[in-house]
């Protein structure tokens, strides 16, 4: 259905930048200072009877390993760090707290579980770190999350979501079992979910072995940072001060990571002109999203039958906590199109809001303006 839109969905952008109240980001303090033996368990996510998502070119079990075992090689080659893994093949099947059992038994400063996402529509895009809801460990997820998302985006273009958290159903703890089971164990413990395996937008990010063992040479590189580990055999030094680290507060909640499940207040569209001669419409779409931030969006020209694979929305930055109020898109069509526009707004927990639509009375044929109504929902 999707494929309806490609190459033929070309959008113009303009942006109008509302810049909403944002946090600074500066080098900041190490928030995890770590003792003389440090020891860190890679936890490969699946595996064995769990595959994890299918929906990628191969199971989530072996993308999870590959990156896993890239990671756990380079971070090797820091100093004054001892490396563990969960597991070292595809068939071991490991229940979470099995997972957080073995990081307890040898000792664990930190547990890193790697993962690649999905979703039921297949059609999201980008990185995400869970980081839990607890302090100090909120904090500690949160300053790594935020470089390593900082990384992931300048090396690879990978979309970064941000660092989030998930309340339990039924506690005010995480919902996560791999953290919350850890976090039990006072071990602190991220999700890195690299980028999604099931989705047109990262299937570019997905491709080949070579990329999901590089992204875990990154995250080494960038675990390394957050500790301040250096590598004589690498020639990485990061003993001084970082430049990159977001400053985390280790007694208090970390805004950024607030978990925004309401939808946003509102996403609308208006018609800023119809060029009739060249069959496109130029639209305004706006969205208010004051706990939180928007993030994507999705057009649908069938009035909602099909939508087009979603896009950033414009200056819409997780790091910041920040994105434009409003912003233009201009849309093309053929003759004989009569479009029903509808937009979809969604923020940074895939919760969405649908606009108002857009609905053509007339065809599109080159010789008069099509009329439209711009006040249906
Ligand atoms: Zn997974």
């Amino acid at each position: 259905m999707r494929k309806f839109f490609r190459g033929k969905l070309f959008i113009f952008l303009t942006v109008i930048c509302i810049c909403l109240p944002h946090f600074q980001v500066n080098a900041a303090e190490r928030v995890y200072e770590p003792d003389n033996d440090l020891v860190i368990v890679i936890d490969p996510g699946h595996g064995g009877d769990d595959p994890g998502t299918q929906g990628g070119r191969i199971q989530e079990r072996f993308m999870n390993l590959i990156t896993a075992q890239a990671l756990a090689y380079r971070l090797n080659m820091y100093d004054g760090v001892t490396v563990y893994m969960t597991r070292s093949d595809n068939d071991t099947t490991l229940s979470l707290t099995e997972r957080a059992v073995y990081a307890k038994s040898v000792n664990a400063d930190f547990v890193f579980s790697i993962h690649y996402n999905a979703c039921v529509m297949h059609d999201r895009f980008g990185m995400e770190v869970y980081t839990s809801r607890i302090a100090p460990y909120n904090g500690y997820g949160y300053q790594f999350g935020d470089l390593l998302m900082r990384r992931f985006e300048e090396n690879y273009g990978i979309y970064p979501r941000g660092v989030k958290t998930r309340k339990g159903l039924r506690t005010e703890g995480d919902y996560y079992t791999i953290i919350a089971a850890n976090i039990y164990r006072k071990i602190p413990a991220v999700i890195i979910e690299h980028c999604f395996a099931d989705g047109n937008v990262d299937a570019v990010h997905t491709e080949s072995d070579d990329q999901f063992r590089s992204y875990g040479e990154t995250d080494a590189d960038a675990i390394a940072e957050f500790f301040g580990l250096s590598s004589t055999s690498l020639g990485i030094d990061n003993s001084g001060a970082s430049e990159t680290l977001v400053s985390a507060s280790t007694t208090e909640f970390n805004d950024m990571t607030y978990e925004d499940r309401t939808a946003p207040e509102s996403v609308s569209i208006s018609v800023i002109s119809v060029n009739a001669l060249e069959n496109t419409v130029t639209l305004k779409i706006e969205g208010e999203e004051s706990d939180g931030m928007m993030m994507f969006y999705e057009i649908s020209t069938d009035g909602g039958w099909t939508w087009n694979d979603p896009k950033p929305w414009p200056d819409s930055d997780c790091f910041r906590g920040t994105y434009s109020g409003s912003f233009e898109v201009t849309l093309p069509f053929n003759t004989g199109d009569r479009p029903s526009i509808v937009v979809k707004g969604f923020n940074r927990y895939d919760a969405y809001t649908k606009s108002n639509k857009i609905v053509f009375m007339d065809k599109f044929d080159s010789r008069h303006l099509p009329l439209y109504r711009t006040d249906i929902k």
